[in-house]
This record gives structure tokens, sequence and C-alpha cells, in this order.
């Protein structure tokens, strides 16, 4: 079996499409334009880059951004202030602080500071709350879960009654991403570092969602034949025939897994592009309740 390949560039740019679209409805109908702030802190150039590209997003889209960018040692009243700042502004809709934060830094205390209505990450912890409590809603999704479900439903893959198992437990993917497929009514399986066979969880589910940080970690064979598989991670692997010595991989082998899978995502091109689209519709989502 050749799994079908879940292409999350195609599917990412469908939701751009939609928010573009609706973003320009909503500049029509009330005059106004959906704002994201992005708060960097240091100097961290993979962090200075998911910014950028951040920004660059919502350009395109016609979403005004404003990037405020402090120092490595900004101390944590800086940072609330700005962030108390960016609540009390209208013309922003959304409050992205870049993760992770310097380590004096009190990253609960920082997002915990963030309006509500303005967590386009979804990392309030009443977010994440009413994420996990039945028949709750949370105001927005964290976009890289999200982003997983999405890719799930786009592609036909049913999640109701569905065995998932989901590697990695950690408050921005794994967590938020098991609580969303067990409110799809899936039976969810998280695994993790202490998970004593992996391979043995792996091999029953219908659904896999990945998100580990460790190359290749899942392997074909310990998938089940027809699985549909999510591989989030991002991860750099040795290859001396690129010019940069190494190319992306995920946390799925993928050369052995699309051998068994039903259906597979890529690294790159997978739910790295999806990310990016769910934070856009975060901030429309943003914009739109601030008129509603
Ligand atoms: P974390 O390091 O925060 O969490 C990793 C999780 O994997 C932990 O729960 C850990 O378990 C678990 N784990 C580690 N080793 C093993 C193992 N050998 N077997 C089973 N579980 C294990 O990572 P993130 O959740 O932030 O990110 C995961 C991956 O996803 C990374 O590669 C990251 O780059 C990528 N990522 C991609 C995004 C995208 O847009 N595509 C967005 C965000 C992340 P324990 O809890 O016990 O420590």
């Amino acid at each position: 079996m050749t799994a079908k390949l879940i292409d999350g560039k195609q599917i990412a740019a469908e939701v751009r499409a939609d928010v573009a679209d609706r973003v320009a409805k909503l500049k029509a109908e009330h005059g106004v334009t959906p704002g994201l702030a992005t708060v960097l802190v240091g100097e961290d150039p993979a962090s200075a880059a998911y910014v950028r590209s951040k920004q660059r997003m919502c350009e395109k889209l016609g979403i005004h951004s404003v990037g405020h960018k402090l120092e490595a040692t900004a101390s944590q009243e800086e940072v609330e202030k700005l962030v108390s700042d960016l609540n009390a502004d209208p013309a922003i809709h959304g409050i992205l602080v870049q993760l992770p934060l310097p380590k004096h830094l009190d990253e609960e205390a920082i997002l915990n500071k963030i309006d509500l209505a303005k967590d386009v990450d979804g990392f309030h912890p009443i977010n994440i709350g009413r994420l996990t409590m039945k028949g709750r809603e949370p105001l927005f999704i964290p976009c890289t879960p999200h982003g997983c479900i999405y890719l799930l439903e786009a592609s036909g893959v049913e999640i109701s009654g569905a065995e998932a198992v989901v590697v990695g437990r950690s408050n921005i993917v794994g967590l938020p991403v098991a609580m969303l497929l067990q409110e799809r009514n899936a039976t969810v399986t998280i695994c993790h570092s202490r998970t004593r066979d992996l391979a043995s969880h792996l091999k029953r589910a219908d659904i896999v969602i990945a998100a580990v940080g460790v190359t290749e970690i899942v392997k074909g064979d310990m998938l089940k034949p027809g699985a549909a598989v999510i591989d989030v991670g991002i991860n750099r692997k040795d290859d001396p025939t690129t010019e940069r010595g190494y190319r992306l991989v995920g946390d799925v082998e993928f050369e052995s897994a699309q051998e068994v899978a039903g259906a597979i995502t890529p690294v790159p091109g997978g739910v790295g592009p999806m990310t990016i689209a769910m934070l856009m519709l975060n901030t429309l989502r943003g914009a739109e309740m601030s008129v509603s």
C-alpha cells in the first residue's frame, strides 16, 4: 500500500484564501482591519524567523501586523507592561508572545496576562481549560493542534470512534491535540518518554499524531495498515548531498510509513504550513468577535 499524501501546503492555501476573503469582507462591512501584535524577546534566530514569517503572512492576507522586539534582558515587568498595552489597543485583535521566552522570565505569568479575547495562540490557561472540559468552548484553539485536526478532517479521516495515539504530551501540541481528538469522540492514548512499549500502542491506532521532536522515531512496521499519520515533528537529519549538510525530517520515517499508512503528511509541507494558516484564522476570528 502507498499512502495518500495529505498535502498541508494545498490545504493551508485554501484556509488562507478563505481568511483573505473574510478579511476583505470585514473591512468593507465594518471598517475593521484585523491586527496581530507579535512580541519577540531576545535574539533567538529561529524565533525571529518564525515571527518574520507570521508578519509576512499577515501582510499577504490584508491583516495589520505590529512587531515588538525586546532585549533578551527585558524584565518581567517590561514584558507584562507591553502585553497590557496591547490588551488595551483596539487596533490589535491578537497577541502572540513568541515562545520560548528567555529563562529568567515567568512564561506562565506572561501568558496569563494576555486578554482572553486576544489569545490567538490559544495558550491562556482558561482557553486550555475550556478545551479540556466537556461542553465548554475555548475562544481560540491552539494553532498547531488545530492544524492537525483540520488536516484529518479535510482528508476525510473519520475521527469519531477511531483509536487515536498521540505521541508527545507538550502543552503546545501533544496535550491539546489529544483533547481535540477526544472531544471529537476518538478513543485517545497519549504516549510520552516513559511509555514502555510505544510500538504496541501505535499498532492499534487508526490515527497517529507524532509530536515528539525525535528524528524518525515512528517506523512503518509500528503502524497499523491504513492508519492516518500526522507528523508534527521538525528535525534536522544529516545529509551530505544537500548544500546545508542536512535536511528536515519528521518524527515519522516517511519512506517506511508510507508503505503501511493509509494517509500521511510529509515534512516539510504537512503540519508546518497549517500552523501559520490557523494563526491567521484565529486573528481574523478575534477581529470578527470584536464587531459581533
Ligand atoms: P516537547 O519537547 O515540548 O515535547 C516532546 C514530547 O515528546 C514530550 O511529551 C516527551 O515526553 C515526548 N517524548 C520525548 N521522547 C520520547 C520518546 N522517545 N518516546 C515517546 N515520547 C517521547 O516538543 P513539542 O511538543 O514542542 O514539539 C514536538 C515536535 O514538533 C518538535 O519536533 C517541534 O519542532 C515540532 N513542532 C512543529 C510545529 C509545526 O508547526 N509543524 C509546531 C510546534 C512544534 P515527556 O513529556 O515524558 O518528556
